[in-house]
């Protein structure tokens, strides 16, 4: 039985998503932070639970041939990166793991798994940064959260952003203490800058800046703006979001654009897409667009196939598979996103494509009482998965296809496991890596209709 504060030696067999080592001491499964495959250490025990614990490495005997040295002033202190201390190589291993387990063990599933698919840039990939202020010492400042609490690391020049938000950053926090602007107190709800929410179009450059406050500030904000389009002329729109809530979620429902457009263009697939700042886009553009491929590939789409695009966001998926089918129905629940996806079919002279808002199972239930019967549905569901209705909604409308991209794999399968037991046969799997250095990964899944 281990105890508290006793010292073991253990090898490291396995990585978490979270980029915890994981190994056995005494029959039982020990998470030790920041440590790599291989890695023999000394683990101080430090909170024991029923059916596994966690220790700390006191000491590293013998490190892993997979450790490298962290490239980064910050990294151990940030939550961001938790896979910085070892090879990209070794991270992609690790990656691939994590998905193999999630349908092997939490699915009990046996697909073909494709090769897993790396991503050529591991640093300034990200598209879009949010960044909580802070005042220390009197001083505004902005960074990231570090692990599990509401520290902020400061910080400005973040390996995974574009290296111009650095400039920005400075720019933004010395106006803003400069002009003694307050920053927002979570614990009474007072105060009022937020966050710093920048986003840059990969392809196109535009860029977003959005300040997020808890009231209406545009005035205190109009010099900003003047500087900001004096020294970056790639800022395209600057908008205030105001979030007047006591809660951890960083945009309020309520933008106001103070200069420039109230959205910034990019392309995505080939196709001109608008995005609000509400709106999902995926964060790493050249890297979706190869998931978004694959997803082509299981899709295999033909000129008269009617597909369902659930979740659709700004409509990308939806939108580079429209030249290759008859009609695509896209939904989701940001009415923002479907304004955007509606725009971006018109500004891709796309006329077969139609997007509706709500909630994926309940509005494609009442499609297909309508008008919608389809061959394919693309199914990607933010990280909780899909509701238990919203596939049993799916599998009642029995497409010859399922195809289910998501940035949870252990979501990703519980709900292909569900499908495998309501007439689907789940195909292939295959990992693709949207946000190197991170324990994020993304997986696509191809699922058919069994004809039983
Ligand atoms: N397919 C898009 C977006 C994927 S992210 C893309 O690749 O860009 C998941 C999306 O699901 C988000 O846009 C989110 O707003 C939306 N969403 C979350 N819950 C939903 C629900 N219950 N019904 C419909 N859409 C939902």
């Amino acid at each position: 039985m281990l105890e508290k504060n006793q010292i073991h030696e253990a090898i490291i067999t396995d990585l978490t998503a979270e980029g915890s080592g994981v190994c056995r001491i005494d029959n039982t499964v020990v998470f030790v932070p920041n440590t790599a495959v291989g890695d023999r250490l000394r683990v101080k025990i430090v909170k024991v639970l029923k059916n596994y614990s966690f220790g700390i490495s006191e000491e590293i005997i013998e490190p892993s041939p997979d450790r490298i040295n962290a490239d980064c002033g910050v990294s151990g202190r940030c939550g961001g990166c938790v896979f910085r201390h070892i090879s990209y190589e070794a991270e992609c291993r690790a990656k691939n793991n994590i998905v193999h387990n999630a349908f092997t063990r939490i699915g009990g599933l046996s697909p073909e798994f494709d090769e897993f698919i790396p991503c050529e840039e591991t640093a300034h990939y990200r598209n879009k940064a949010q960044y909580p202020l802070a005042s220390i010492d009197g001083k505004i400042v902005c960074g990231f959260y570090s692990r599990r609490s509401h520290h902020i690391v400061p910080v400005t020049d973040c390996a995974l952003q574009p290296r111009i938000f650095a400039d920005i950053l400075e720019t933004l926090t010395g106006y803003f203490n400069d002009k003694k602007i307050s920053v927002y107190n979570e614990s009474d709800n007072t105060g009022l800058l937020r966050h710093i929410y920048l986003r840059r179009g990969a392809h196109s450059g535009e860029i977003m800046v959005c300040i997020v406050a808890r009231k209406d500030i545009s005035r205190q904000l109009s010099a900003m703006c003047r500087i900001l389009a004096e020294n970056f002329p790639e800022i395209s729109s600057v908008v205030l979001n105001i979030n007047p809530d006591r809660t951890n979620v960083i945009l309020g429902e309520r933008c106001v654009t103070l200069f420039g457009k109230d959205s910034i263009s990019d392309t995505m697939c080939g196709n001109r897409i608008d995005i609000s700042p509400l709106s999902f886009y995926q964060v790493n553009t050249v890297q979706a667009e190869r998931l978004y491929a694959k997803a082509l590939e299981y899709a295999s789409p033909g000129k008269n196939d009617v597909l369902a695009d659930l979740y659709c966001g700004a409509g990308t998926i939806g939108l580079s598979m429209a030249h290759s089918v008859k009609s695509v129905y896209g939904v989701e629940i940001i009415s923002a996103a479907i304004e955007n996806a509606r725009r971006n079919a018109a500004a891709n002279n796309i006329y077969n494509a139609e997007f509706f808002c709500g909630d994926a199972g309940m509005i494609f239930s009442e499609l297909r009482g309508k008008c919608c019967v389809p061959d394919i549905i693309i199914v990607d569901p933010p990280r909780k998965g899909c509701s238990e209705y919203t596939l049993e909604v799916i599998a009642n409308a029995a497409p010859h296809r399922i195809i289910m991209i998501s940035c949870n794999p252990a979501t990703a399968a519980r709900d292909a496991k569900w499908l495998s037991l309501n007439g689907f046969s789940v195909d292939k799997v295959c990992g693709v890596d949207l946000f190197p250095r991170t324990g994020h990964v993304e997986c696509v899944v191809l699922m058919s209709r069994q004809k039983s």
